[in-house]
């Protein structure tokens, strides 16, 4: 009994230290900060993700130092800092670096002005201006604007595997690299920021606070049941496609409903049609949408045994194909292959089988398409931001790069792709239209 009650006391005394650890602070325990003593760039980052009446009444603002273990979502730099990249040939400068702060905020206005669409509203975000190209000396209207997310791959994790990224350091180098990039608002996590990303606002204006929120008294999904009522704004994507009857093709691909947010809310708007939106569904071996406000197309999961021939690569770089990858099983039929680098090559096979099918970029009419990377942040959450299978995901997403670029745009009705160098992507280049018959 002593023995036993010996290890509990030490194993209590040890997780106390971490968990309130205070750094800089020299004694234990936590200590109480006043808001005045904050930076006031976390304080911003704070307020701009506060939704009152759907946030805590208590926020946590935990430091860097004691977030251990495999959590992402605090106001403080480190964990806020992104690479924010843009790319396109006759749209976007070449070789710009931009050092002053912006935030994901940004990214909506900027596709508005490369769409020529200025009654998109003033909202948190403003244009990267000095990232395109004047408007004069543009090659008109981009056919498709497509955005990428890596999920989890911060500045953090590049900065921990400085090489398994060459792909995504080219293309700063080609396009247009913002260095002082970040979220702009706490908590930094997923339903939050991809609305961030699809609206130009804050949480403070479109009203997604977190993943589980408070509505009316009631403990919500940010995103229940896959319906888009408590995004508070419209998003690009929606008005863009509103203004145009319509006709510009909007299409999502990610693991689940908390990225609805970068394209927003399909047919619940009057007058809207249902968007493209497919969502992996969690846990299980399938994909869905939710059919009242979205489609998709019948997808039969590995059709083709894409994700068979995916697994087997991954597999054999160790040189056994022994169904093992960094000694875990690897297997096209358990649902923890979305862990590996498989999943990423089997997902730019799924978001070109998308573009070819509905015809993305086919015509003049400008569309948009979103995709989220989920690889390196799953690895980061199972096993930590400096494993080898972090390393691993990073690397096999930025190989996913030039794959996107070369064969998203190959699959434009066989036009020439001579003017997309292949490595891509946040926004593909313009290319002339298809010749008459093709
Ligand atoms: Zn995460």
């Amino acid at each position: 009994m002593l023995v036993a009650a010996c290890s509990v006391v030490a194993a209590g005394a040890v997780s106390a230290w971490l968990l309130v650890r205070s750094p800089g602070a020299g004694a234990p325990g936590p200590r109480p900060v006043r808001a005045c003593d904050v930076a006031l760039p976390v304080l911003e980052r704070i307020y701009n993700g506060y939704v009152p009446g759907r946030s805590g009444d208590v926020l946590a603002a935990e430091q860097p130092e004691d977030a251990f273990g495999t959590r992402h979502s605090t106001p403080y730099y480190y964990t806020q800092h992104i690479p924010l990249v843009l790319y396109g040939p006759g749209f976007i400068r070449s070789g710009l670096r931009v050092e002053r702060p912006v935030t994901m905020a940004d990214v909506a206005p900027t596709l508005a002005e490369l769409l020529h669409f200025d009654a998109f509203p003033r909202r948190d975000g403003s244009v990267l201006r000095e990232a395109l190209l004047p408007r004069s000396q543009r090659n008109g209207v981009p056919r498709l604007i497509f955005t990428l997310v890596w999920d989890g791959g911060g500045w953090d994790d590049l900065e921990q595997w400085p090489h398994a990224w060459p792909h995504l350091k080219h293309l700063m180098t080609r396009g247009v690299d913002s260095t002082d990039a970040t979220d702009g608002s706490s908590p930094s996590i997923t339903p939050s920021i991809h609305a961030t990303l699809g609206t130009g606002a804050f949480p403070r204006h479109h009203g997604i606070a977190d993943i589980k929120m408070r509505v009316h008294g009631r403990m919500v999904d940010a995103w229940q049941h896959g319906s888009p009522r408590y995004l508070r704004l419209e998003t690009l994507a929606d008005l863009w496609d509103l203004a145009n009857g319509n006709r510009p093709l909007i299409g999502l691909e990610a693991r689940d409903h908390w990225h609805l947010g970068m394209i927003g809310h399909g047919a619940a708007i009057p007058g809207a049609d249902r968007d493209i939106a497919v969502l992996d569904a969690l846990g299980r071996l399938r994909f869905t949408t939710n059919p009242r406000y979205y489609e998709m197309p019948p997808l039969r999961f590995n059709a083709l045994g894409v994700l068979a021939r995916a697994v087997r690569t991954v597999d054999r770089r160790d040189g056994a194909l022994d169904g093992r990858w960094l000694g875990h099983p690897i297997s096209g039929d358990d649902p923890k292959v979305r862990y590996t680098p498989a999943w990423s090559i089997y997902q730019t096979d799924r978001v070109i089988a998308l573009l070819q099918r509905y015809g993305f970029g086919r015509d003049v009419m400008p569309d948009l398409f979103f995709t989220n990377y989920k690889t390196t942040d799953l690895a980061g959450h199972e096993w930590g931001m400096t494993t080898p299978e972090e390393r691993q995901d990073l690397a096999e997403q930025d190989r996913q790069i030039p794959v996107l670029i070369t064969r998203s745009t190959a699959s434009w009705a066989g036009t020439a792709t001579s003017r997309s160098s292949p490595q891509i992507t946040v926004c593909n280049p313009h290319l002339p239209p298809p010749a008459a018959g093709t």
